[in-house]
């Protein structure tokens, strides 16, 4: 595996770009790409930050669409939890045919983000796993997370965003009473799952389209209701939280909800700004993906200042982003406009 930057003329067509600080193609000793690494704001002596993720693309576009999506998304879930950090992310393409020999694809993508010279730090994201993190963490300074429950900690922010939903909605955060679908059961939705059944939530609908995820999250919640993946979003519950992968709520399903509040650990939840205006004219609270999912970033960032994790670091920091959200609903309410418009202030103060 190899990197090369790509000029601005190869992306800037698309319009996933945003004026992107530089974006990088890996690519194979035949000149294919294998992925991408897009580095979508920069600051001043700090890295770039952004999670890796392994996903099946059926062509490079989408790979790269996916990259600089992302990676604008890190901008604003930076700046949302006061972190100092611009956005990036890595996105690589499972190959389409054959097992990969992960210990070698990855030792290769170390070598890659070395090249960056630390303008680039990265961990795991979907379709990565501990065991990935570990031969990364092996060849390159610039991997962080390993040892951190960097799903717990997304799920406690996601917890929060619910928590503070409910209470806008319900003038209480008792969860005993309230119903909720998840999609998605993977690292955070199981989580997610284990604090909503630790909080009381007793009616819990869940989907995924692994049969072994559905099975760990029947051990954690015998009680809950399993349906098609299809489905879940059109549940009559109080609170859908999505938890798998990115553009869940589009023109399609938002007129095929029946929630009261959308909060969920995916990224890219939306697939643009006019949902969240079709979500807000439903009267659906919709916590913003980007603050919601912060808790995980949070933890991989404290163990990146402080060379080890600090867990009441990351628990105050939390706590400030949970303030954070319930301001963010109120001033939704008070100036009638989305959610999605009150935190863009964060990025843009
Ligand atoms: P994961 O791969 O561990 O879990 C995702 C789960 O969703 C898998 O079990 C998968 O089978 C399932 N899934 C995929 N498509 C589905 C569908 N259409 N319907 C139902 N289930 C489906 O990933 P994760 O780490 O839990 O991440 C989930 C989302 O949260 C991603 O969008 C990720 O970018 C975001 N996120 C994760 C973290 C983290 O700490 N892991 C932090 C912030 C954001």
């Amino acid at each position: 595996m190899n990197i090369r930057e790509l000029p601005q003329s190869a992306v800037d067509h698309l319009v996933e770009y945003n004026e992107h600080e530089a974006v990088y193609e890996l690519y194979d000793k035949a000149s294919l790409p294998l992925g991408f690494i897009a580095v979508h704001r920069k600051n001043v002596d700090v890295p770039s930050m952004g999670a890796t993720r392994l996903w099946y693309y059926t062509n490079p576009t989408d790979a790269l669409r996916d990259a600089l999506r992302l990676s604008n998304l890190m901008t604003y879930k930076a700046a949302a939890a006061e972190l100092p950090y611009g956005g990036a992310k890595g996105v690589l393409m499972m190959p389409a045919q054959g097992a990969i020999d992960r210990r070698q694809f990855f030792t290769n993508y170390a070598t890659c983000v070395n090249e960056l010279q630390g303008m680039f730090v990265t961990g795991t994201d979907v379709g990565l796993t501990a065991d990935d993190l570990a031969v990364l963490v092996e060849y390159s300074p610039y991997m962080i997370g390993y040892g951190v429950d960097a799903a717990y900690y997304t799920s406690i922010g996601v917890l929060h965003g619910i928590q503070a939903a409910l209470q806008y909605l319900d003038h209480t955060d008792e969860l005993f009473y309230k119903r909720f679908a998840l999609q998605g059961v993977g690292k955070t939705g199981l989580k997610l799952l284990q604090l909503l059944v630790e909080w009381g939530a007793r009616e819990i609908i869940i989907s995924d389209i692994n049969d072994a995820a559905i099975e760990q999250a029947r051990a954690i919640a015998p009680f809950a209701r399993v349906v098609d993946p299809q489905l879940i979003h059109t549940q009559l519950v109080d609170v859908f939280c999505p938890c798998a992968l990115g553009g869940i709520l589009n023109t399609t399903t938002i007129p095929e909800l029946r929630c009261r509040a959308v909060v969920g650990s995916a990224n890219n939840q939306l697939i643009c700004e006019e949902d969240a205006l079709a979500l807000f004219a439903r009267g659906i609270v919709y916590i913003p993906d980007y603050i919601a999912n912060a808790g995980g970033l949070l933890s991989v960032v404290s163990q990146y200042e402080n060379k080890y994790h600090d867990v009441e670091q990351v628990v105050a920091r939390l706590n400030r982003l949970q303030r954070r959200i319930e301001e963010i609903i109120t001033q939704s309410s008070i100036h009638q406009i989305p959610t999605t418009m009150i935190a863009q202030n964060f990025v843009y103060a």
